[in-house]
């Protein structure tokens, strides 16, 4: 099966403490289990029978595939029924679920592992029973005849992410007294589930059950069926996600057998257990377990093993029923663009038009994972409101998509574009997962912009409505002093005698024009072009276009506390501020207009940086 991208490389605590809480809490386990000492070794097997009962391993493998190991986790034993969910995915996988589902069934049957009923159509109930997994190494015999139980070897040392080997000595004892299963197999043959040769398929099954597994190896290979079939550790996917799920699910009913029941109901997680003494617990997309402790109870399920899985379902809550989720935190923060305007300063004619129409532009910025629910509650949200045009959904802060929210995404976008609203994401890689999924399901509609800034998508936004209601926004234009804000009120003589005292500037793009830092001279009045003012850590704090000025907290503060650079060619009067403040000894009515000029427009900076911090603190 085709690899997958590496996987992610696991985190081991460096400073934190040598022993991560999760390891503590598996430690704890690990003592307080250590002595009990009740069930028996499986002895129908004989050479089960010599396995150590004092041994004891846990291990816990996240998806992230770190591996935690406590005790016993290096030794040794055989797979035995645990190698059933494995060899059943391989199966549907291999010869497809109709051929599969078509001879074994999927209901628990509540019956023994070694049960020797069938159902009501002579199948076997399931696939976690003896009669349902020699079915599987039937179906895989009749696909690879000879090369069956290597191709089921090799499957399963993917799942574990290492080389598998075999104990021909439990192989040959269970051979050798395995009658039962004998049984089982020709009464399979006699009802058409299995075509094969009894004893061949029978020698594959006794084989896979006598694959030499650690509790290591058992909890990688859980976490492979966690991670919807692809190994943590090797970023292999084994089986497809088709395959895991309805393993999972045959693990969840039948699993623990007769004890199923009980299982599901005490622990919650999909689980495997086998006569030698290991279990497996899968809790999809958080991590697998793997125990080894050979004693076992009357259901033939390690005692430990279960002790095991049952504390670490408590102590953190992990029955896979016990869920919830709430919708209403996926949405951080949902505005107009009246309260967080782009940073780019507007000539007083866009001003005006933005002022009238901030409506039009909706901004929702989401956490976490577009899910059905989330996806659903933000669209009724949007809903909600009256209809902008443009409705910007920042993504930064999503961390998931899952296919069921990229469908509802897809259809909740089809909807706006039939109502002619323009969607514009932002935040949003196009070489990442998430905009990988969301494309896959919108790139037939058309209405669809992004950005990869959340100011930039805002600023496009304000563009598109300045356009709409009349105005322009024309880059090349030479504008006048006359049409500064800062200079509004002065007579036309005072004008004519600032413009003399300045001097006009051409700036190349990317020209440093201010820096931050050094002693303000001189005040500069934008004619023509864009500039833009960042922070010395390349920040973007505004973008002013012809008929701003710049460098005017000269007036105030005889340092520059920004940097200014043109964005393409720009031209601009300079005016020292020796020269300034010659001109408004002169006019003394001028310089105290354009003092208030100053005040009103850091009082207009001001009121949008508090409605800034409020949006982010209100979330
Ligand atoms: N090989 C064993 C058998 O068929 C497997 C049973 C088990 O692990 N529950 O009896």
């Amino acid at each position: 099966m085709k690899q997958s991208p590496p996987p992610v490389t696991a985190i081991t605590t460096a400073w934190t403490s040598s022993k991560p809480p999760l390891l503590r809490f598996l430690r704890a386990c690990y003592a307080e289990f250590l002595p009990e000492t009740g069930g028996a070794l499986a002895n129908y097997i004989p050479e089960l029978g010599k396995a150590d009962p004092a041994h004891f391993g846990i291990s816990l493998a996240t998806l992230d595939g770190h591996v935690y190991e406590v005790g016993d986790t290096k030794i040794p034993f055989t797979i035995q029924s645990m190698s059933k969910p494995f060899v059943f995915a391989l199966a549907l996988d291999t010869l497809g679920a109709e051929r599969v589902e078509s001879v074994i069934g999927v209901e628990p049957s509540g019956d023994p592992f070694n049960s020797i009923r069938l159902n009501a159509d002579n199948h076997p109930f399931n696939p976690m029973v003896n009669a349902g997994a020699i079915a599987c190494s039937g179906l895989i015999h009749s696909a690879k005849g000879d090369g069956a139980f290597e191709y089921v070897r090799h499957a399963l040392g993917r799942f574990a992410g290492r080389e598998l080997g075999v104990d021909e000595a439990v192989y040959a004892s269970e051979s050798a007294t395995g009658d039962r299963n004998r049984a089982i197999g020709y009464l399979l043959r006699t009802n058409g589930v299995i075509t094969e040769n009894v004893p061949d398929v029978l020698a594959v099954y006794f084989r896979q059950c006598a694959i030499l597994v650690t509790a290591r190896d058992i909890a990688v290979m859980a976490a492979t069926l966690a991670n919807r079939g692809i190994n943590p550790l090797t970023g292999e996917q084994v089986v497809t996600p088709y395959a895991i799920a309805r393993t999972l699910s045959v693990m969840t009913s039948s699993g623990m057998y007769d004890y199923a029941g009980e299982w599901i109901y005490r622990v919650g997680i999909p689980a495997k257990s086998g006569v030698g003494g290991g279990i497996l617990a899968a809790l999809p997309a958080r991590l697998g377990l793997g125990s080894y402790s050979p004693n076992l109870d009357k259901h033939g399920n390690s005692v430990r093993g279960i002790k095991v899985c049952e504390a670490l379902s408590a102590h953190y809550d992990l029955h896979m029923l016990n869920r919830s989720d709430d919708a209403r935190h996926s949405i951080i923060a949902d505005y107009n663009i009246g309260k967080n305007p782009s940073r780019r300063v507007r000539r007083p004619q866009e001003q005006e038009i933005l002022a009238k129409h901030f409506q039009e532009v909706r901004v929702i910025e989401l956490v976490g994972t577009l899910s059905l629910s989330n996806v659903d509650y933000v669209s009724r949200r949007l809903g909600g409101g009256r209809r902008p045009e443009f409705v910007i959904f920042d993504l930064r802060r999503v961390t998931a998509t899952t296919r069921a929210g990229a469908r509802l995404v897809a259809e909740a976008f089809k909807d706006l574009a039939e109502l002619g609203v323009t969607v514009i994401l932002s935040g949003i890689k196009q070489t990442s997962r998430e905009w990988r999924t969301i494309n896959e399901w919108t790139s037939q509609l058309g209405n669809i912009r992004d950005f990869y800034l959340l100011d930039t998508a805002i600023e496009w936004a304000e563009d598109q409505i300045v356009y709409r209601y009349g105005g322009s926004i024309d880059f090349l234009e030479t504008t006048e002093l006359s049409e500064q804000p800062l200079l509004a009120g002065l007579s036309a003589e005072e004008l004519t005698d600032l413009a003399s005292l300045g001097t006009i500037r051409t700036y190349q793009p990317n020209e440093k024009i201010i820096t931050a830092g050094e002693t303000a001279t001189s005040l500069f009045f934008l004619r023509s072009g864009v500039v833009h003012v960042t922070l010395p850590d390349g920040i973007r704090l505004a973008t002013l276009t012809a008929g701003m000025a710049f460098g005017e907290m000269a007036l105030l503060e005889p340092k520059r506390s920004a940097n200014v650079l043109a964005d393409m060619s720009a031209t601009a009067y300079e005016v020292a501020i020796a020269d300034f403040e010659r001109f408004t000894k002169q006019h003394p009515h001028a310089g105290e207009r354009v003092m208030r000029n100053l005040a009103q427009l850091l009082a207009d900076r001001l009121i949008v940086a508090n409605a800034k911090v409020d949006l982010l603190t209100s979330g």
